[in-house]
């Protein structure tokens, strides 16, 4: 019988728990901050109070018997309650994509660095909607139904195409003669 998600993830914490307290953990924890420079991979900054963020979980495994890839060198304390949540939010999407699909995600908010991506590209993004017809040219930006994020999940890929393309050409112009 498969247990079920609050079941499984409890039987998780209760591992971790124990895992936290061993020697094994004490040790891998210092090799990390030696091995990544005691740099918090989260705020980028040097020092402090660093452990281990595991950015998923897998049944069977000790907290040190995860591949590089898999950990995060970070603060404690708001780096690393930032990076929880962003596993938590990882987490909430996949069982979306699962149970519903991937067109089930485009009506979810964008997060983390897709959200970056989006305040930093808000002006050409509107423009490129404008000026590629997705949009009419009095398009109300603060319609209720339309908010930039949901045409941000539905044209993202078409935008981040095109403007790239436009800096390519705009690359090969540069370089003629
Ligand atoms: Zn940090």
């Amino acid at each position: 019988m498969e247990l079920d998600e609050d079941e499984f993830h409890a039987q998780l914490r209760k591992q971790h728990r124990k895992d936290c307290r061993t020697k094994e953990w004490k040790a891998y924890v210092s090799e990390m901050r030696a091995k990544r420079g005691h740099r918090c991979e989260r705020c980028g900054r040097r020092g402090g109070r660093l452990t281990v963020h595991h950015r998923y979980y897998e049944d069977g495994l000790r907290l040190w018997e995860y591949p590089d890839n898999a950990v995060q060198l970070v603060h404690t304390g708001r780096c690393h309650r930032e990076a929880d949540r962003d596993r938590e939010e990882q987490d909430r999407r996949d069982r979306i994509r699962k149970e519903f699909g991937p067109e089930a995600l485009k009506e979810e908010r964008p997060y983390g660095s897709e959200l970056g991506e989006l305040a930093q590209s808000e002006t050409p993004f509107k423009r490129w909607l404008i000026d590629s017809t997705r949009l009419p040219q009095d398009w109300d930006w603060n319609n209720g139904m339309w908010p930039l994020w949901r045409l941000w999940n539905e044209f993202a890929e078409e935008f981040r195409r095109d403007t790239k393309a436009s800096y390519v050409q705009g690359q090969l112009e540069l370089g003629k003669p």
